[in-house]
């Protein structure tokens, strides 16, 4: 029923939390690619989902959390310097005045002009009207203050920013709780 794919569509841009052999997590990718990994036989699919997917032919869980079956060697703690991941790092907020309502722009606290680096702990999430304000200025010549200090993230807290309402069985594999002893 054409309906049905449209209506499931959708589910298939899931996050789903992928795990390397040894249980360390290792990165986030969509469902799609999660179930080709499974049928491929590359992944174990060790949550799923309470909803599944559907074809004309065949429907499938939801994937949820997935290991990997061959470990990978793997920086697990280092998060590639990119504007997405400083903007995920920052939480969609501009660090300047707090709002979260509009479309972020990348701020060098200390400008490019004056040496500044493109580091984690230079580069902040900022509005328009912040960065604009601020222009080519230290937060101090600007008198602008930071609503806390940008610092490198790792993977882990990446992560966990993932977590929402569908994402509870996450939780234990980001150590947010224990595991429940049955
Ligand atoms: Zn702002």
């Amino acid at each position: 029923m054409p309906s049905s794919i449209a209506i499931n569509g959708h589910l298939l841009n899931r996050a789903v939390l992928v795990l390397n052999a040894n249980y360390s997590p290792m990165m986030v990718c969509t469902a799609k690619r999660a179930i080709c990994m499974d049928y491929l036989d590359k992944v174990e699919v060790l949550v799923n989902y309470n909803e599944q997917v559907h074809s004309p032919t065949i429907s499938l869980d939801l994937p949820s959390v997935v290991k990997i079956r061959d470990y990978v060697r793997y920086d697990n703690l280092s998060v590639d310097l990119n504007r997405k991941n400083v903007i995920a790092r920052d939480e969609h907020v501009c660090q300047y005045c707090g709002n979260s309502k509009t479309s972020l722009t990348i701020d060098h606290i200390n400008p490019k002009g004056k040496g500044g680096l493109d580091t984690w702990e230079n580069l902040v999430a900022a509005c328009k009207p912040c960065n604009q304000k601020k222009g080519d200025k230290t937060p101090e010549e600007a008198n602008m203050l930071l609503t806390r200090i940008p610092k490198r993230p790792n993977r882990l807290h990446y992560f966990q920013l993932y977590v929402k309402a569908q994402q509870q069985d996450w939780r234990p594999y980001l150590f947010m709780e224990p595991f429940e002893v049955n």
